[in-house]
């Protein structure tokens, strides 16, 4: 049976990845500084660790891995990313430089390292795609985006000296059940799904900007096909995963407006944006048999009802 020790498995994306391992037939290892908040986990151990410090990064390998998918960041959607600059840059980059050197003197022989789209500079609406290689000369417009270009160049370097396959993605925006949908550190489809909830039918929600920034959303189930197929795989080098149906925020808003059944007014306010526009190549992760199998509303349709659920939970309805 193989082994593999899943960082971040209390956060959105590896709680679902650790389902996909088990699915499998791995003996699955999570390991994160809180446990999944909506949900016991699959794993057949979990625990508890600062994957900051060295030691906890050693604890976490004891027993011997075949594989380790590393998704620990400090991270959250927008409003995080632009007013926790420091503490993403300190606390991501702590973890991944003690993991990556753990794994290495542990003799981990595959690792896996969750990067992010984050990494390449702003396009304009209309521009052709970009493939991975085109992230340098590199201009991410964030901290967070910096920090990730890092830490994928720390993965490969240890990579070189120590034998290890590495495995890189880089994520488009990625949603789903389970995910965290309010207190500050939700992306954009789980808060316009609670704002689109608590709205009345003719209501109003507001969206940060002008509505116009164009993004991809990768339905979660998506995201762990492409890297679970990814880290099976010989391709070395950053991957792109990502739906390829590219829409604004305004389309994003009225489609869960329409899957919700709900008339909705949208008022645009200043926040935090961040990009104009996307556009990625999914050639080298395609290459391998991977394809999203959800466009937006089929993503949806399984998303807004779980947060829905939540909300009137919450509200004690
Ligand atoms: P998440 O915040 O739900 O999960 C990250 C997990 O890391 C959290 O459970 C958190 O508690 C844990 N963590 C933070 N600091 C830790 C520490 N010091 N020690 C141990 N665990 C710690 O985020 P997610 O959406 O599941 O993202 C997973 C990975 O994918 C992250 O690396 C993220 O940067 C990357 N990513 C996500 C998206 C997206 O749209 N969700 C897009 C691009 C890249």
């Amino acid at each position: 049976m193989k082994r593999a020790l899943v960082c971040g498995a209390g956060g959105f994306i590896a709680h679902h990845l650790v389902r996909r391992l088990k699915a499998e037939g791995y003996w699955v290892r999570g390991v994160d500084i809180k446990r999944p908040e909506f949900g016991p986990t699959e794993a057949d151990d979990f625990q508890r660790l600062d994957l900051r410090e060295s030691a906890n990064c050693e604890a976490a390998l004891e027993g011997g891995f075949d594989e380790v998918y590393q998704l620990a960041a400090d991270m959250g959607g927008m409003g995080f990313i632009h007013s926790a600059e420091c503490e993403i840059m300190r606390n991501s980059a702590l973890i991944n430089i003690h993991m990556i050197d753990a794994a290495a003197k542990a003799k981990v022989p595959r690792y896996f390292f969750s990067s992010s789209v984050c990494i390449y500079r702003d396009m304009q609406p209309g521009e052709p795609e970009m493939t991975e290689e085109q992230a340098y000369p590199a201009q991410p417009d964030n901290e967070y985006g910096w920090e990730k270009l890092y830490a994928e160049r720390i993965a490969m370097a240890y990579g070189r000296k120590f034998d290890m396959a590495i495995r890189i993605a880089r994520f488009q925006n990625c949603y789903g059940p389970e995910g965290t949908w309010k207190g500050g550190r939700e992306k954009a489809p789980a808060a316009l799904c609670r704002k689109i909830a608590e709205a009345n039918d003719g209501g109003e929600i507001e969206v940060w900007g002008d509505g116009s920034a164009v993004r991809s959303y990768t339905y979660v189930d998506d995201m762990t096909d492409g890297i679970y197929r990814l880290t099976q795989s010989d391709l070395e080098g950053a991957v792109n995963i990502g739906c390829p149906e590219y829409v604004t925020v305004d389309e994003l808003a009225r489609t869960i407006a329409e899957l919700a059944g709900k008339g909705i007014i949208i008022k645009h306010i200043d926040g935090p944006v961040g990009v104009q526009s996307r556009n990625f190549s999914n050639a080298r992760i395609e290459s391998i048999g991977w394809q999203s199998q959800f466009p937006l509303r089929k993503g949806i349709e399984k998303t807004y009802p779980w947060i829905c659920s939540q909300v009137q939970r919450a509200s004690g309805g």
